[in-house]
Formats: structure tokens, sequence, C-alpha cells
């Protein structure tokens, strides 16, 4: 078993994944047709070459994300895409995933939170693979639009495990949703948010995650390494942090490798993710992960490290985590054995 072989066969968790940045090249057009959505792509090498946006990145990437999201209209959509993702999900022997969706854009498009659920739950639960979902928050819209949310999701409470917040961050800082946090954790989710990478006041963000909003996780998390009472924080609480190296088609390799580098010898509980699979030339996590280890000459151990921090990190009971962590030792022990 070469190295490459040891990533492909790793048992593997991803626990930072939008569902709406699942949906294929090929899939955008057809859904495009299918529902009458006029999109400025004609092909997929067009949808392609736009993934290789400017600066500023996360606006740039945001814009792109939402104009490929327009195309799904209604459950048949949202279920498609579920379904083909968590097919994909079984070649990546990924054992557990949990995925983020956005309610607001769903419903904004006509989709009612009911039919989302029923969508996505119904590819779920025919699916090999664990799953979760996590109902996230478009931290550009209103709090009480999340309020509202929250709302929506009551008598879904048992298919929901956590909440969070993405999308455009400058301005809209975590603590706008303070009282949206207080009363998730209330109705019993495990909170997490996202801090994006190079984003004016990321510091002050990632305080505001860790201190008011007090989550379990921060997605990317990458300005943590900025403030060491923020370092204390995070491996005191095991808050993990979900990093996604993803990369443009342009980009000469995965981004942020010093940074995971950084993480791991600080002894932070980091993991690899992908974050949207079909709008990054990253793409799916063995593809991941084995550039990542290639280019940033991360050893065996220190690829299982990043997976034994997404188990840790997971929101699944401890017996599942358990088996998990064992097949994993043992994936790792009969490459070393061999090696
Ligand atoms: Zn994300």
């Amino acid at each position: 078993m070469n190295m490459n072989e040891f990533i492909a066969a790793m048992p593997k968790a991803e626990l930072h994944i939008h569902i709406e940045g699942t949906v294929s090249a090929k899939k955008v057009l057809e859904l495009a047709e299918r529902n009458g959505v006029d999109i400025p792509y004609a092909s997929e090498a067009e949808i392609v070459a736009a993934q290789d946006y400017s600066f500023p990145a996360l606006e740039n990437f945001l814009d792109y994300h939402y104009m490929c999201s327009s195309v799904l209209r209604d459950g048949r959509d949202v279920y498609e895409i579920t379904r083909d993702f968590l097919e994909k999900c079984r070649f990546e022997n990924i054992r557990h995933v949990e995925m983020f969706f956005d309610p607001q854009q769903h419903i904004e498009r006509g989709v009612s939170f009911d039919d989302l659920m029923e969508a996505m739950m119904t590819a779920c639960q025919a699916s090999e693979v664990s799953t979760g979902l996590i109902m996230c928050m478009n931290r550009e819209r209103s709090l009480e639009s999340a309020m509202e949310m929250l709302d929506l999701a009551d008598k879904h409470r048992e298919d929901i495990i956590g909440v969070g917040l993405d999308s455009y961050e400058e301005g809209n800082p975590p603590i706008k949703f303070q009282e949206f946090y207080d009363r998730a954790r209330e109705d019993g989710y495990r909170l997490t948010a996202h801090c994006d990478c190079d984003q004016k006041d990321a510091v002050k963000h990632a305080h505001q995650c860790a201190h008011d909003l007090n989550v379990d996780r921060i997605d990317h998390g990458l300005h943590v390494l900025d403030d060491p009472e923020l370092v204390e924080v995070v491996r005191k609480r095991e808050i993990t942090l979900t990093m996604c190296p993803t990369w443009r088609p342009s980009d000469p390799e995965p981004r942020r490798l010093k940074a995971l580098r950084e993480m791991l010898d600080l002894g932070l509980p980091v993991c690899l993710n992908t974050d949207d699979p079909e709008e990054f030339a990253s793409r799916y996590l063995t593809h991941m992960m084995q550039s990542v280890q290639q280019k940033g000459n991360f050893s065996a151990e220190e690829m299982t490290q990043f997976m034994r921090n997404a188990f840790r990190g997971s929101w699944i009971g401890q017996e599942q985590r358990a088996i998990h962590l064992t097949e994993l030792e043992a994936h790792l022990e009969a490459y070393l054995k061999q090696n």
C-alpha cells in the first residue's frame, strides 16, 4: 500500500461541506435547463473557468456559488444532489459526514422548509454513510430571519444536529447572532460558525465565536493562530477547527499548508474538509488529502491525526466514534507494518 492508496482507503469523516456546493458543472447545466433558470454559463468549461475568481476571494467565490445554487428550485433537485453527494462519499470511504444546508436561500426560491428537510432526509436515510445535518444561517441576512428558521426547524429537531453561520462575513460579525445562538443552545443544538480566512476583524470574530457564542467548533478558524490566547482556548476546550485547504484551478498547490502544519504542531484539533467540492479544483476529500500530503510533506501519522481530529470533533455517539477510531488506528497500523 503506497501513500496515495493509504489515503484513499482511510476511513474518513468530513465536517465542513455545504450541500449547495456539491452540484457538478454538468448538473448545474441540467437543472438550469430543467427549471428554466438563466445562468451566465453556456458549458461545463465556462463553469469551471469561473472557479478562477479573483480577489476579494470570499465575496467573488460566494457570488459564483450562489449563481450555481440558483438552479435548485424544488425538493426533487435537492434530493438528487444530496443522493449524488452521498454516493460520492461512499467511494471516498467517508464513514460519517456532517453537511451544511442554507434554508433561507431555498425558501426564497420557493422550496418550503418541510420539503427541503424531506428531500435531504430521504437521501440520507437511503445511504450507508452516516450523516448529520447542520442548519446554516446566511450572516448577511437579519437576526429576525435566523430566529424564524429556528421556529421552522422545531418540528425537525431530531433530524438537525447543529446550527452554523456562513456567507458574506465583512460587517456581519458573529455577535450579531448572539440571541440565535443562545436559543439554539437551549433547544439542544450543537454550535458552529464560520470564521473565514483573510477577513476584516478575523481575530475579533474568532474571539466572539469562542467567548460570546461559546461554539463547539469553528469553521476554517485560520486566524486563531494570530492570537496566543485563542490558541490556548481552542486547545483547552478542544474546539475543532474545520480547515478547508481548497484551491482554484490556477493555484499551484493547496492553500493554507503552512497554517495546517502550525496547527498540528501546536496540538490544535484541526481537520481537513472540502467546503464546496464541486466549486474548487481540490474536489473531493481523497484527492484533496493526497495533494495536501504531497505538497505539505505530511507523514502517514500526521494524515491520520487530521482524521482522528475529525472523528473526535464529530457530533456522533461515543460508541459510533469509538468504532470509527478503532478502524482508523488499524488502518494506520497496517500501513506502518508494510512501510
Ligand atoms: Zn464553508
